[in-house]
């Protein structure tokens, strides 16, 4: 009886480790968009290096942080992609941010978040790339347009924002690179 008894208990025990490795065979299971706990997913699929912080000395800001390529691999003409189902707030061509580099910025609207009004912004897209228009309904993961840098003398780069209330936050404390820096590029 006793010898009955365990062998029901390996039989269990093997149905059980065969299960888990099924599971972690099957990656095509896994969802494609694995969002942070903030609900948003990273704006630059395949590139996670930031080269510029988000920071605040006396009255200066950089509101922002820059997402730039890695070694042999440009971020130019890379696909930019909404972090969140939103709507697009506006579409500009600029000048403001990170000195004398010029670019189109995208702002959504991604609307109430916990009692708080959420937006993202995405700057220094390529000039004609940019694929959405002021009204326009995006959902999350959507490409909205390409990192470029039609300016001077930096490296190529997306500033990307967030902001609450439209004033701007640390991206870093709502978007990872674990949340799709992973990810093939958007070509
Ligand atoms: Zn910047």
């Amino acid at each position: 009886m006793k010898k009955l008894l365990s062998v029901a208990l390996t039989i269990l025990m093997l149905v059980g480790l065969l299960g888990v490795a099924a599971s972690a065979l099957s990656p095509s299971h896994a969802p494609r968009l694995r969002p942070s706990p903030s609900g948003l997913i990273w704006p630059v699929p395949g590139f996670g290096r930031v080269a510029n912080a988000f920071w605040r000395h006396g009255g200066r800001v950089h509101p922002g942080i820059d997402i730039v390529g890695h070694a042999g691999h440009s971020i130019t003409g890379t696909g930019v992609v909404a972090v969140r189902d939103g709507v697009v707030e506006s579409v500009e061509w600029i000048r403001t941010f990170c000195r004398s580099v010029f670019g189109y910025e995208v702002l959504i609207d991604h609307g109430d978040v916990n009692g708080f009004n959420l937006s993202t912004r995405y700057v220094h897209l390529m000039a004609g790339s940019v694929r959405v228009e002021r009204g326009q309904h995006v959902v999350m993961g959507e490409p909205i347009g390409r990192a470029g840098n039609a300016g001077r003398t930096r490296a190529p780069h997306l500033h990307f924002q967030v902001l609450i209330n439209g004033r701007p936050q640390n991206p870093l404390n709502f978007v990872s690179p674990a949340n799709g820096a992973h990810d093939p590029p958007i070509r």
